[in-house]
């Protein structure tokens, strides 16, 4: 995501930097920790993903939801269940479920947001289970293209041949060997409790944001943050981080 001529190293899982890299890695979720997709993305995502699943396996619409939402508890994501139980294409399926003609009008720029990411020291990398166009075109209407260093989509969550998103352990392994990266410098930044603890059960450190997306999100939230000890901050915005870094870095050398 570096724009041509910028000064910061480029860092992909194919490309890792080097071993002896000390920086802290910052894993950072997208929907619903940088932005509010409940509000303005999701109804979009489930009426086309809902849409795709009555055509392709040919079910009435409620009957298509009802296995959308099954999909999405057991696997964590609906396409794992349509690959594993209905041989869908993947691929097919994710560019047909983000299409979203209206996002670039309805994800706003968050200067906010950008401002505290540029303050934020270490590198930054967008781990999200969407695929990576649709990250792409949330990241470039958030305003953050500049201060992400690599998106790491459901696509680059494929091993041998099979998806691994998160919550995911397996995954966030094969991830930090592929970034060469001890667990313990690396944050994972979330809005879902489950991929915080698959985190904090491979070493990661990890906070919770609890601020973006409708009331009855933010509540259900912070009723689950007194609850989990896995999860080590808590945070209401992004834009917080920069500051709870240096706590962090107070806290844990
Ligand atoms: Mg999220």
């Amino acid at each position: 995501m570096r724009q041509r001529g910028s000064s910061r190293r480029e860092a992909t899982p194919a490309n890792p930097g080097p071993a002896t890299d000390r920086r802290t890695v910052w894993l950072l979720d997208l929907d619903n920790t940088l932005h509010d997709s409940i509000t303005h993305l999701m109804p979009g995502i489930n009426r086309a993903m809902t849409e795709y699943i009555a055509r392709e396996l040919d079910l009435h619409p409620d009957r298509a939801s009802a296995l959308r939402v099954r999909y999405w508890h057991r696997y964590g994501a609906t396409l794992l269940g349509l690959v594993r139980h209905h041989g869908i294409d993947p691929h097919h399926f994710l560019d047909e479920a983000h299409r979203l003609p209206d996002l670039e009008r309805v994800v706003r720029p968050d200067f906010a947001l950008r401002h505290a990411l540029t303050r934020l020291a270490g590198r930054r990398l967008i781990l999200t289970n969407a695929p990576r166009i649709y990250a792409n075109r949330v990241i470039r209407a958030v305003g953050i293209s500049r201060q992400v260093d690599a998106v790491i989509p459901i696509e680059a969550m494929q091993f041998a041949g099979r998806f691994l998103p998160k919550p995911s352990r397996a995954m966030l392994r094969k991830l930090l060997a592929r970034l060469r990266v001890a667990p313990s410098r690396c944050v994972l930044v979330e809005d879902s409790p489950a991929n915080l603890k698959a985190a904090r059960a491979c070493g990661l450190r990890t906070i919770l944001v609890t601020g973006i997306g409708p009331i009855a999100h933010r509540d259900h939230l912070r009723h689950r943050a007194g609850r989990g000890r896995y999860i080590d901050h808590q945070i209401g915005q992004p834009h917080r981080l920069p500051r709870l870094s240096r706590i962090m870095s107070v806290h844990y050398g």
